[in-house]
This record gives structure tokens, sequence and C-alpha cells, in this order.
């Protein structure tokens, strides 16, 4: 049996295994029942996609998400995978042809609808009995859950699994289950000792930030029009202003359109499949938009307004970056949405429900107001560790000036006390700043403290009080109408016994790690022919290739089928099929730009290296330095191995750092002087500026090699 490993290679096209995803796939394999917490986009769909091609026989996948279905289906079938789906979606002939297939043996996966599985009277599963199925996997598995909150009552039926297949593995996948949900999903769908698995929530790529809601359209325009190439989604609170902000765009030249609830489906879907397909950019939606949608290249995902809790803000960020490349998460912040958002918070005759509500909704507010690693606040809520800082969020990224501010802390303590903790925010910075308004109680404006901060504008003074709240030396009582109160804090500070420092107005985002170099010229040659490919195939682009494989094709440019196998998301089924189509526009930009290839650039794994990715990576090196010092050269490892002679070269090369091999082992010695000459005067930190300086003689394998052996020596 080949191992998962291969099977990812060279079916898929990938170079390493994500999250768990080995480890689940061994498990399955060993026939026991498993349950994956995955987040969005890490990769579930193979956990049960890599066991079925190893399994003899039929792997039954249960999805509630029809339109999903046919997206998952075209995709393994171009990586060469038999798979099919069965819903209401096909006619009776179509359902019958399938049901033929399975019949006959012809299908490694069978995407089905729970209805469909239980329905006319057992007469499928009956089916399924006859053709016998090796493993189940149970997609969007919170489903089966009352506690879940999305919560579908066929999916109830499921537990009917276990009796009448009681030797085929299940495997229950969700990307959304708190304790109660898990143990809930566990225990309907009887799995037997079931290994769990829970993968970290976080998602790296993934750059948050919040800015304060005011000339949003301006700012959002700004935003778009640095990115007019990509993809994103916009959420609104109202199909109203879904729709108002979609013309609004549309006049100023954006691609996009609307989409909410009450656009007639045939509108709605043809919104959708316009946005999948790439002919439009952008999607302005109401939260009824997203279930269904695994579009892979949403590179931003935009909040006009507030989310009603940090549930909802986590899936419907989760929608930007499932294929691993950096992506947008920006919302648009202002108090006034949480004040909209309380009326909608009541549930009639339910106090408790609406306590729940506002609450959640307090904790949405604290995300956005409080000065905390955005990613550590979500991960927290969570229930998960996070590091203090995360370095791409908006916090982290700011550098924030302080300076000591007890005199402004005591003035607005003051203002507090003497309002005598009866009043909110606004009322107070008001009085703070001596306003004329009939709003303010003639009482109040003879007091001393009126007036006393009319130095500093209104907007300073309310973030000035939020950093106050956040630091704890106020406090906000009551849901509806929150008013300022003391803690035991505050006496501290109005003695002026301790200083209490803050945070400046104006503070610098850092500019963003840059990322790395790509043609981009090539790259959007790449898109279109991709999007050729697709629509010839009627399949959504990304379904094809990923965003992020053809970024690796416009920054390695492989010029051979060789290079082209080193490239992430292709897998052999796929190199036969585009390879060639592929590698001819990227040969034409090649000759154009007179640019060779970068490939030998790439190293062996990208990912971030966890230890047992180091470890692979080590193994494979020693087995290089191993048949080196049995006298073979660098092609015959090359060709022994089935490695690309390159990839031998840095194998080496690794062990001239390590002192084991001497780069006259692998440079004739009349070549290294003029390497070191060229070193000289370009630095040693690219490779590419050399070899061009040397030519053709001179291999980028042998240009390391004496790299290498330089920076030993400097050690
Ligand atoms: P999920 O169902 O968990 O949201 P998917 O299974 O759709 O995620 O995977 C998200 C994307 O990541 C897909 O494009 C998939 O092909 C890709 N992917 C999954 N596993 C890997 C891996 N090990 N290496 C590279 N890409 C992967
Ligand atoms: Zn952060």
């Amino acid at each position: 049996m080949p191992s998962p490993l291969k099977i990812l290679k060279e079916q898929f096209g990938y170079e390493a295994f994500r999250h768990k995803q080995e480890e689940i796939i061994q498990t399955v394999l060993g026939g026991k029942d498993a349950f994956v917490l995955m987040p969005t986009g890490g990769g579930k769909s193979l956990c049960y996609q890599i066991p079925a091609l190893l399994f003899g026989g039929l792997t039954v996948v249960v999805s509630p998400l029809i339109a999903l279905m046919k997206d998952q289906v075209d995709a393994l079938r171009l990586n060469g995978i038999a798979a099919a789906y069965l819903n209401s979606s096909l006619s009776f002939p179509e359902q019958d042809e399938i049901i033929s297939r399975l019949k006959r043996g012809e299908l490694k996966l069978l995407y089905i609808a729970p209805e469909k599985l239980f329905g006319s009277g057992g007469a499928f599963l009956n089916v399924l009995k006859e053709v016998g199925v090796s493993l189940f996997a149970i997609d969007e598995a919170h489903c089966v859950s009352e506690w879940g909150h999305d919560f579908r009552p066929e999916y109830l039926e499921l537990s009917r699994l276990k009796i009448e297949f009681p030797s085929a593995p299940i495997i229950a996948l969700t990307a959304t289950a708190d304790h109660i949900t898990q143990k809930d999903v566990l225990q309907k769908l009887a799995l037997k000792e079931p290994s769990v698995f829970v993968s970290s929530f976080n998602r790296a790529n993934i750059h948050y930030s919040v800015v304060p809601k005011r000339e949003s359209y301006e700012r959002l325009s700004e935003y778009l029009s640095l990115r007019k190439e990509e993809s994103g989604i916009i959420y609104t609170l109202s199909r109203q202003s879904s729709e108002t902000l979609a013309e609004k765009l549309k006049e100023d030249g954006f691609s996009v359109r609307p989409y909410h609830a009450g656009l007639d489906k045939e509108t709605r879907n043809k919104h959708q499949e316009m946005f999948q397909k790439d002919e439009i950019n952008i999607i302005v939606a109401t939260i009824a938009f997203g279930m269904g949608i695994n579009k892979s290249n949403v590179r931003f995902v935009v909040h006009m307004d507030l989310p009603k809790n940090l549930e909802s803000y986590y899936q419907e960020t989760g929608r930007a970056g499932r294929d691993g490349l950096k992506s947008d998460a920006l919302l648009f912040y202002g108090s006034g949405d949480v004040m909209k958002l309380k009326r909608f918070a009541e549930v009639d005759d339910n106090p408790e429900q609406t306590r729940i509500m506002l609450r959640k909704l307090g904790q949405m507010a604290d995300f956005c107001e409080i000065r905390l690693c955005r990613r550590k606040h979500l991960l927290n809520y969570f229930g998960e560790d996070a590091s203090d800082s995360c370095g791409s969020c908006d916090v982290c990224l700011t550098k924030y000036e302080t300076f000591d501010g007890t005199v402004i802390a005591q003035k607005a303590l003051s203002a507090v006390a003497r309002l005598e903790e009866k009043f909110g925010l606004s009322y107070t910075v008001d009085f703070l700043r001596g306003s004329k308004s009939e709003k303010i109680r003639p009482a109040h404006k003879a007091l001393k403290t009126y007036g006393a901060g009319a130095d500093i504008s209104r907007e300073e003074w309310l973030r000035h009080f939020k950093d106050l709240i956040s630091m704890g030396y106020l406090k906000q009582i009551g849901d509806q109408y929150p008013i300022l109160a003391m803690t035991d804090k505050s006496a501290q500070a109005l003695r002026g016994e301790e200083k209490v420092m803050m945070v400046k107005s104006e503070s610098v985002e850092n500019a963003d790690t840059k990322e790395e170099s790509y043609e981009e010229e090539l790259f959007n040659r790449l898109k279109n022919l991709r999007a050729e490919l697709a629509r010839k195939e009627n399949v959504p682009a990304y379904i094809i290739f990923s965003d992020a494989t053809l970024l690796e094709l416009a920054k390695y440019l492989p010029l051979s089928l060789d290079d082209m196998r080193r490239i992430s998301g292709f897998g052999e089924v796929k190199i036969a099929r585009y390879g060639e189509p592929f590698l001819g526009i990227i040969s034409e930009y090649c000759r154009e730009q007179k640019l060779e290839s970068r490939i030998s650039e790439k190293t062996f794994i990208r990912r971030p290296r966890r230890f047992d990715q180091k470890e692979r990576i080590n193994e494979t090196k020693s087995e290089s330095l191993r048949m080196f010092r049995e006298g073979k050269t660098v092609s015959e490892i090359a060709r022994k191995r089935d490695l690309a002679a390159q990839t031998i070269e840095n194998h080496l090369a690794f062990f001239i750092a390590t002192g084991e091999v001497k780069a006259t082992d692998l440079v004739a010695e009349e070549k290294i002087p003029r390497i070191r000459e060229a070193i000289g005067k370009h630095g040693n930190i690219a490779l590419k500026p050399l070899k061009d300086e040397l030519g053709d003689n001179y291999s980028y394998g042998e240009i390391r090699a004496v790299i290498e052996e330089m920076r030993r020596k400097e050690k």
C-alpha cells in the first residue's frame, strides 16, 4: 500500500501534511473512529480523501451543503479521482447513472445529503450494503447537535450508521464546536472510542484590524482601490445597506454585486456564482452569505457594521485566506452599532437568553475597544492560550507612544465622582468639555470640573475613557444604557499615588512586512489562463489551481515538468493535464523578460517547520550524504533518489555548513576564486545576481557550496 505522504504528493501535489492530518489519516486507516475539530481552511477534506484512496472500497461523505458537493467533486476529478455526488439537484436519470456506477464499483468517493442517504424507505442504504462501505465521513458534524448553531434534524438519523454498518469507521469533522456540542456529536453519532483531534483555531495568515467607523465609505473605497485585483466579501448589517453600498461601489468602478435574503433565489445564485468564478471581485452581503462558500482565494473580509458576537466574527472573517495566503480582516467599529444591536439582542419573553446575547455583544465591543492583541483576544475567547503579541494585527503592529496621563485621568475620574456615578460616557465627556448644550443640567454647569477638559477634543476624551476602562480605573455598569462608575483602583489615581500611563492619540501602524516578490505580470497571465480553462471545464477557477499555486509559479518560474513537480498543488494528474499550457506561458514570459528559472531557490519545504518535518528533512539530507560518501556523484545520487540534481546539491551544501563536506568536494578548485570574487562584489544573500555574473559554467549548487564554506569559516 502506498504511504499517505506519497498520495499527498502525487495525487494532490502537496509537500507536507498540515496540522494533525497525518495522525488523523493513520487513525482512520487503522479502522478507528475519529472526531476532528479544525478551523476553516485547515484541510479537513484530505483527512478522509486520502484514506478513501487507500481503502479498497467506497467512502461515503455526508454533507449538508449541497452547493459545496459539486465543487468538492469537481476538485477531486481534476486530480484524477473517481468521485460523484448524490443530491436533489440531480435529475432522476442522473441519480440512476450514479447508482449504476456505484454498483459497478467505479467510485472511490460518494458525497451525499443525509436525507438522500436514509430516504426512499432505506432502498439506498441497501445499495450501500451491497457494494460495501469502507469509511463514512460526516462533514459539518456539529449539525447533529441541538446545541450547535446550525442544527439539522435530518442529521439525527446518522446515529443509525453504526448499527447499519458496524464495521465501517466514522470520521466526524467540523470547524465549530464548543465542548457541549462536541460531546453531543460523539454521542449522537455513537462513535466507538473515538480519537479526538483538536487543532488550534489560530488563522495565522489572517491579519486583523479594527478602525473607527468614520467616513467609512471613503476609507473603504481607498482600501479597495489598493486591492483592485483581489476577491473579497463586505458584510453589512441590513439588506438595505448591502444594496446601497453595492450600488455606490459599482458607480465608483468596482466590480461588485449584492447578496442578501431579500433578493430572489435566482439572482442570489447568479451573484454567488459570478463571485465563485472570479467574474466579479467583491460581494456585498448580509450574513445570509457564506455558508455555501468555499472559495479559497478570498483575500479580504470587511465588516462595515459590528457583528453580533465573536463567534460570528470569527466565522465570517474565517472565509478569508483558505488557501493559506496572507489575507485581511477589517472591521469598522463605532459604538453606535452597539446601541443598534442591543435592540436586536432582546429576545421576547426570554430574559435569560437576552442576557446572554447582550453579554456576547459586550464581548464583541470589548474586542474592538481594548488594546490587546486581537488574535490573543479571539483565541482566549475560544478557550485557547496565545502569546501576548502576534505581530500581525493592528494592535501588535502599531507603535503606541505613551505619556504620563495622570492629570487627564484625575480629571476624568473626578468628573465621574462629581456626577455621582449616575451618567454615561457621552454626558461625562460633554460635561468635561464644558458643553453649552441644554442637555447638561444647570447644577452640573456650576461644578468646578465643568469645562476642566475643554482643551481636549471629544474624540480624544472618548478614547482616554476607553483606555481608563480597559486599565481598570473605571467601569461601565448596565447593559442597556451603561453608566460610568469608580473601581477599587480609582482612588489611588485620584490621590496621585499612582502614575497613569496613557496612549498618545496619533499612533502609527508600522508597515506590514512585505510579501516576497513575484512576477506580477506573469501572475496575471497565469490567472487568465486559469480562467480560460475554468470556463472550458465549467468549474470555478480556484478548483483548477489555488492562487497560492499560481503565486509559486510566478515566483519560482519552473521551466520543465520536473520543475513543476516542486510547485505545491501540482499532482501527477494536474501536471499531465495542465502542465504544458502553464509552462508555455511561463517560458514565453521568461524569454521576453530574459529570466531564468528560480526553482532552485525553492526550499525543500516551505511550511512553518515543525519537529516532524525537520526530522524528515534531516533524514533525506543524510541519505544524500551517505551516498555521496560512497563515492557517487551528484547526478548519480539524483537519478537514484529520483530527485533534482539541485536538490542533492542543496542537501550537500547543508553539510558544508556543518563541516562534514568540503567545498572542494563539490566544486572544481580552479572555479572557486571566481566565485569568491563574485561574492565579494554582490554579497552572499541572493544567489541570482551571482549566477548572472558567473554565467552558465557555474551552477547554483557550486555557488552555494562556496558560500556555505565561507560562512562556516567566518564563524
Ligand atoms: P476545510 O474543509 O478544513 O475548510 P479544505 O479541506 O477545503 O479545508 O482545505 C483548504 C485548502 O487547503 C484546500 O485548497 C486544500 O487543498 C488545501 N490543503 C489541505 N491540506 C493541505 C496540505 N497538507 N498542503 C497544502 N495544501 C493543503
Ligand atoms: Zn496581535
